[in-house]
């Protein structure tokens, strides 16, 4: 059997997880091509074994080169603190062996976090774990379905999230926008958000050079912060800070991965490539909730496989 068909196979296998996302109900996986709810409500199912649960294609900046970059970059480790810090905290509440536990990247793009964070869980705590992918960007999910890891990714809209309620024991947000009443109604109860936003030093060296005295020289989560702690019981706030010396060939993708060279004029762009010695600083802020008023039953999060 081909791999393609593995992954359709794979995904027909959890297709509970799935709600129609224009009438609600319940899908099923049909002849391997597609994704069909009672309704009639019909999604394509790609020959590489993503679903596409848009009603309308949807067009974003966020184009094919950006999640390029971004995959080069993951796949080079400079992600890898802040992967294990995200990692760790999962790892803290699982139980070993023999179980699964559901696990939904929110604004996935490209798919390297949800994979890496997968591999270290399974090597760590020998805990299996169902990764859901989820982008609105049809690029970032048709290059995530290419790697070979034990996950379902579709495009959808988190407005709209194609998921029944209550089916996640982790909603990843690294560095995307978010949903909260969504996030919600598709958490179990019991369940933690782990949502990672930007520190004020992030790229700070790139952030000068292309905005020198202007607002977005300086990043600022105050807005942020405030919206999720309305939303969920702030258990933890992590922040995961280091500095690396970018590596010549990478620095061209550390330009393309961010939205920060969308506002950025070309001779700034050649300034920060033509610097030889390039310093970088990566800071993020990582904020872990649960539901107000959560039961603190952690082991009831785990479901037999
Ligand atoms: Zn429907």
């Amino acid at each position: 059997m081909s791999e393609n068909n593995q992954r359709i196979i794979f995904l027909s296998e959890y297709e509970d997880i799935f709600i129609c996302p224009i009438c609600s109900h319940p899908v099923k996986v049909m002849d391997l091509r597609s994704l069909i709810c009672s309704n009639h409500h019909c999604f394509d199912i790609s020959k590489r074994g993503y679903v596409n649960l848009l009603s309308q294609p949807h067009k974003t900046k966020y184009d094919k080169k950006l999640f390029e970059s971004r995959k080069v970059i993951s796949q080079s480790g400079y992600f890898d603190p802040l992967i294990a810090r995200i990692s760790e905290n999962m790892l803290a509440e699982l139980e070993p062996a023999g179980k699964m536990v559901k696990i939904l990247d929110a604004g996935c793009g490209e798919g390297s976090h949800l994979s890496d964070i997968q591999q270290r869980i399974l090597e760590q705590a020998q805990c299996d774990s169902l990764g859901i992918g989820v982008d609105i960007s049809k690029e970032g999910i048709d290059m995530a379905s290419k790697g070979p890891s034990k996950a379902i990714w579709c495009v959808a809209d988190l407005a709209n999230c194609p998921f029944a309620d209550k089916q996640f024991h982790f909603i990843l947000n690294i560095l995307s926008p978010s949903n909260y009443s969504e996030f919600h109604r598709i958490l179990a109860d019991d369940g933690m958000v782990i949502k990672v936003i930007p520190g004020s030093k992030y790229l700070q060296e790139i952030r000068g050079i292309f905005y020198k005295k202007t607002a977005r020289s300086v990043h600022s989560n105050e807005n942020t912060f405030e919206l999720f702690i309305r939303n969920f019981d702030l258990v933890d706030t992590q922040h995961v800070q280091y500095s690396v010396t970018l590596d010549h060939k990478y620095k061209e993708q550390l330009i393309h991965m961010t939205p920060l060279s969308w506002g950025a004029a070309e001779e700034l762009i050649q300034q920060v490539l033509s610097n030889n010695k390039l310093e970088v600083t990566f800071d993020f802020t990582i904020l872990l909730g649960k539901k107000m008023n959560a039961p603190i039953i952690w082991k009831s999060m785990i479901y037999e496989a």
